[in-house]
This record gives C-alpha cells, sequence and structure tokens, in this order.
C-alpha cells in the first residue's frame, strides 16, 4: 500500500467538484497511479446507494474501471467519497466495508466553508490516517 497519496491540486479540485456536484448525496470514485502513491488518473463514478449517508459503488460500473486500470499498467491508489454533511472520518459502515486493504481511502467533509480533505488506511476494521501531499505536474513536491 502506498504510505501517502500524491495528486496534483487540479486531481483534488476534479474530487472535489464531483462532491460538490453529488451533494447532499455521497459521490465516491477511484483514483489510479503507481506505487508510490502518485496519482496518474481520476474515475468519478456513481453512487449506486443515491445515499446522503453512505455509498455503494455500481459494480459494473466498478468492473468496468478497475479492467480499465488494469489495461493501463496502473494500481488502484485510493477510493474516495464524500461526507455531505459530517467530518472527513471513515463512519462504522466505512470501516466494515473496506474491502480493499491495499487501497488508501481519501474522505472529503463537505460540512465546513472550506472542504476537508483526509486520507486513511483502514485494514482489518483498524483505521490509521495517512499522508496527502500535493505534488506538481511532474510529480514533485
Ligand atoms: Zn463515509
Amino acid at each position: 500500500m502506498p504510505a501517502s497519496l500524491r495528486l496534483t491540486r487540479a486531481q483534488l479540485e476534479a474530487v472535489l467538484g464531483h462532491a460538490r456536484a453529488s451533494s447532499p448525496k455521497e459521490a465516491c470514485g477511484v483514483l489510479a497511479g503507481d506505487p508510490d502513491g502518485t496519482v496518474r488518473r481520476v474515475f468519478t463514478m456513481e453512487n449506486s446507494a443515491s445515499s446522503s449517508t453512505f455509498y455503494l459503488m455500481d459494480s459494473r460500473e466498478q468492473f468496468r474501471v478497475f479492467d480499465q486500470i488494469e489495461r493501463e499498467g496502473l494500481e488502484l491508489v485510493a477510493i474516495f467519497h464524500s461526507h455531505p454533511h459530517s467530518p472527513a472520518f471513515p463512519s462504522g459502515r466505512d470501516t466494515e466495508l473496506a474491502f480493499y486493504p491495499d487501497s488508501l481511502y481519501l474522505i472529503v467533509s463537505l460540512m465546513y466553508d472550506k472542504p476537508e480533505c483526509r486520507v486513511f488506511k483502514i485494514v482489518d476494521g483498524k483505521v490509521e490516517e495517512a499522508e496527502m501531499v500535493i505534488v506538481d505536474r511532474q510529480g514533485t513536491e
């Protein structure tokens, strides 16, 4: 699993834009890239639960996206979702349904004036915060 999530301002804006557009429902998606956590592709996805308190990736869309990630020779770096009305911390359900121990989890909270973004490792029900690094286009800090 990558030690940190490394993404550009533009990639983060793509995540935030999807979160804002989906509000008051939760938004979700996948970040793919390099083993060191550098994001190359942002996949915004449908929340098939269509809920303001939890998310569920559509299984067919998920299959398509994961297949594309593999064909492009990338790795799953992080799964992201938004919390329209609660802090950027994994809910009990998020922790329970974190099926990808090798992936980071990015949560974006829209409950404050400024969006709050936090990254976590969720393994066997244990939540640990990880680092998010904003990089420029060349991948340097
Ligand atoms: Zn959540």
